[in-house]
């Protein structure tokens, strides 16, 4: 599969032993400790030398039972929370206990009834474990961390098995998305290169945006700004992002009456070397990157800063109103969609601010607005959402908005429903379609198109 495709840099892999946590394992066969014979079958062989694969080492406690080390993010030993593995050489009817050992969060949805994602080469779509089979609870063996286990049956001796935190999003699947967009040929679609990111020149990771810039003449340019992934791990907030982007190119009427008013510059991907690597939160060099907003350097931070450049250029453009900036992210502890917004001294402008968040929770059905909150908390004061509230004018509204890894509830007491890849996307095409409900509401559009299709 695409994911597998790329190798990451040797320098950030090895066959386990005394620094297994520098690198993911490479194939690595764990065999019963001192057994010396041929590969048997049931032997597993452990792998994570792939694009955003993570695991950085695997325990033999007993012929069922493995306890597993996530890699920490690069230059970051903090963040351990994304993993992703494949394990092969499998018995048939081989029942598994894995234990993923070192989670650097104690707060989980694992006690909510979240459970990894896993496919088979045999079965390549991805699906949640039952939450029957996962147990998370403080663990007497392990310096009484928070353990999340799995119990797993093989069914297959030739597959491949794959696990995941949650579904993978790759660089390379973005790539190859972008490139099915381009070759559309659409007449208001570009792609423009931002920047090259850190990691080595050949790979070029670049951080690209997507921008339709034919709207029609108004005096004032509306333009909405939308950037994700600068969390390598939050792999929901892609298929969010795509979502939007989908619902953009399509056919349908709420569509095109955007393209024709609203300027969308869109980064899908801010954090490019983080998502190939495998990290949860960090970049390369081990910088959460949403916390440099206030003054991002041109070699540690190059995506982040060719993103903030832009935007404070285009802050000072008398042509162009930039109406919002939302950076999407995903929450390892809460359900449902919600926004993060800023907070203000006037009451006009916090009411002002609550629409957009209203208005979707109105489209968009695991969209809570109950969850929604705003803060100004000093910890979260190098992020987007804060520092471009402070920078942008008064008519501007800054927003996070976060996705539950695991699932949202539809209203109080009832069972959370999963998230798929579809549900996640389909946010995103609810967030698009809410622009123009805002400036319906707004008066800012007095196109009267009929927009009232299903979709
Ligand atoms: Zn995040």
């Amino acid at each position: 599969t695409a994911e597998r495709d790329a190798t990451p840099p040797c320098c950030l892999a090895n066959t386990g032993g005394e620094d297994a946590l520098v690198g993911n394992v490479n194939k690595l066969t764990v065999s019963p400790p001192g057994y010396t014979g041929p590969l048997r079958k049931g032997h597993l062989i452990f792998d994570a030398c792939f694009e955003s694969g993570n695991l950085g080492r695997v325990d033999y406690i007993g012929d069922f039972e493995f306890d597993l080390f996530i890699r920490p993010d690069t230059c970051n030993p903090r963040f351990r929370v994304w993993f992703n593995f494949t394990v092969e050489n499998v018995r048939e009817t081989q029942r598994v206990i894995f234990n993923v050992v070192n989670f650097s969060k104690t707060k989980s949805l694992y006690r909510d009834g979240m459970s990894p994602v896993v496919k088979s080469t045999t079965r390549p779509k991805w699906q949640r474990l039952p939450p029957k089979n996962v147990y998370y609870y403080r663990c007497p063996d392990h310096r009484r961390n928070y353990v999340m286990s799995f119990a797993f049956c093989f069914d297959r001796e030739d597959d491949v098995y794959q696990f995941a935190y949650c579904y993978p999003y790759t660089y390379t699947r973005l790539q190859h998305y972008l490139a099915s967009l381009e070759r559309r040929n659409l007449p208001y679609l570009q792609r423009e290169q931002l920047g090259l990111s850190v990691v080595s020149p050949r790979m070029k990771n670049d951080t690209s945006m997507w921008t339709n810039e034919n709207v029609r003449s108004e005096k004032e340019k509306k333009l909405v700004f939308l950037t994700a992934r600068v969390h390598p791990g939050e792999s929901p907030a892609s298929f969010v992002c795509q979502g939007v982007i989908d619902f953009l190119v399509s056919h349908h009427p709420v569509a095109q009456i955007l393209r024709d008013h609203v300027i969308f510059k869109i980064v899908p991907m801010l954090n490019p070397d983080g998502v190939y690597l495998g990290n949860y939160r960090c970049s390369l060099m081990g910088f959460d990157l949403n916390r440099h907003w206030q003054d991002p350097s041109p070699w540690a931070h190059p995506t982040l800063h060719a993103v903030k450049q832009l935007i404070v250029q285009m802050n000072q453009d008398p042509s162009v109103s930039l109406e919002f900036y939302i950076d999407i992210h995903s929450h390892s502890t809460m359900l449902n969609g919600f926004m993060y917004g800023n907070v203000f001294e006037e009451e006009e402008r916090v009411q002002r601010q609550a629409v957009f968040p209203r208005l979707l929770c109105q489209n968009a059905p695991d969209f809570s607005f109950s969850n929604t909150s705003f803060n100004r908390d000093k910890v979260k004061a190098g992020t987007g959402r804060r520092f471009l509230g402070g920078l942008l004018d008064d008519t501007s509204y800054c927003y996070t908005l976060e996705v539950s890894f695991y699932g949202y509830m539809t209203s109080v007491g009832t069972a959370a429903v999963p998230y798929s890849e579809e549900i996640y996307m389909k946010l995103g095409r609810n967030v698009a379609r809410t622009f123009l409900d805002y400036y319906k509401l707004n008066n800012l559009t007095k196109d009267n198109r009929p927009t009232n299709i299903h979709w």
